[in-house]
């Protein structure tokens, strides 16, 4: 099969560096200081098979953090250490039409329920429901999810994680309401401390395409070779992904990538293409996707990231409908 992913490597090669120029129709995450003057036009992929090929592109080496890439993995994390059902009384699995900091429908939508995981409010809340008593343990329970997946502890970057606790205001602002509703479990200051942290995670885009690929995979880790997820977790992250992971871009998402994919403020995109019997090839198996470009659009997704898996998702017929 080495025929067949150099081919693939020379594709990526072509579309890496013709999308990389488009990276000036968006902007850096302004609104997080520490992620302003990130190299606009930097673009990388990395692509995981269950066999254990990795093909890769361009700047996939580059360290980036997690941002709302990390709801997956808390999503993930509440539902080990609480129950399924004991999460979904807390947080609905409905997309919304705003955007992902979005605060107007929390009130319209009685009794102030969060809509999904995968928007603010709904990380915020789950951030709160991860087990442990102060947020040095619900980060620990988040840590060691992440570590039984990528075979290493994470790291955060303190810049980004300060940058952002003292700007989050519209944060803060939702977590207060959602402690008055009551949905919030914890205190405020230790829901933000632990939803923070978990979006200022370092991370490459082999780590993501390394979690994507476990979740196409139904929780099996192809290196371990073992189940480390229960199967009904991973196709309900997956479900959410389908469906909110883009933010309010999810339905132009599923309707010309197709994919389950989810998108952070600082330019990744994780994505995976389950195993599929029709699909001739390739990535029949199915693969894990992790992509940087740190240029985003209005909703908040990489630009040039969203591109490049657009272009795949055509060319190598990825869409799972
Ligand atoms: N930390 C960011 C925020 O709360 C994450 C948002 C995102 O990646 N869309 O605004």
């Amino acid at each position: 099969n080495i025929h067949a992913s150099s081919q693939k490597k020379a594709c990526l090669d072509e579309w890496v560096a013709h999308y990389r120029s488009y990276a000036t129709k968006g902007q850096t995450a302004n609104y997080i200081p520490a992620l302003r003057n990130k190299h606009l036009s930097q673009l990388g992929i990395c692509i995981l098979e269950p066999g254990g090929t990795m093909i890769t592109s361009g700047d996939w080496e580059v360290p980036f953090t997690l941002q709302s890439i990390s709801k997956v993995l808390s999503f993930i994390a509440a539902c080990l250490g609480r129950g399924i059902s004991y999460v979904l009384d807390r947080v609905d699995v409905e997309p919304t039409g705003d955007a992902f900091n979005s605060i107007i429908r929390l009130e319209m939508h009685k009794p102030g329920k969060p809509f999904n995981p995968m928007i603010n409010a709904g990380a915020i809340t789950i951030a709160s429901l991860l087990p442990g008593e102060s947020s040095p343990k619900k980060l620990e329970f988040l840590y060691e999810l992440i570590e039984s997946l990528l075979g290493k502890r994470p790291t955060i970057n303190e810049e980004v994680f300060q940058s952002e606790w003292l700007t989050s205001h519209r944060n803060r602002a939702l977590a207060h309401y959602l402690k008055e509703t009551n949905y919030l479990e914890s205190d405020v200051e230790e829901a933000l401390e632990v939803y923070l942290k978990q979006c200022s995670i370092v991370v490459t885009t082999e780590d993501i395409a390394l979690i994507g690929l476990i979740l196409a995979q139904d929780g099996y880790h192809p290196i371990r070779q073992e189940q480390v997820l229960p199967k009904e977790v991973a196709k309900l992250a997956k479900a959410l992904m389908l469906t909110c992971g883009m933010y309010n871009a999810s339905g132009k998402f599923a309707a010309f990538v197709g994919v389950p994919a989810k998108s952070g403020v600082s330019g990744g995109i994780m994505a995976l293409v389950p195993p599929s019997a029709r699909r001739e090839m390739p990535f029949q198996d199915g693969c894990g996707i992790g992509i940087y470009g740190p240029a985003i659009d209005e909703y908040g997704n990489s630009v040039t990231g969203g591109m490049l898996l657009k272009q795949m998702a055509q060319e190598w017929d990825l869409s799972i409908f």
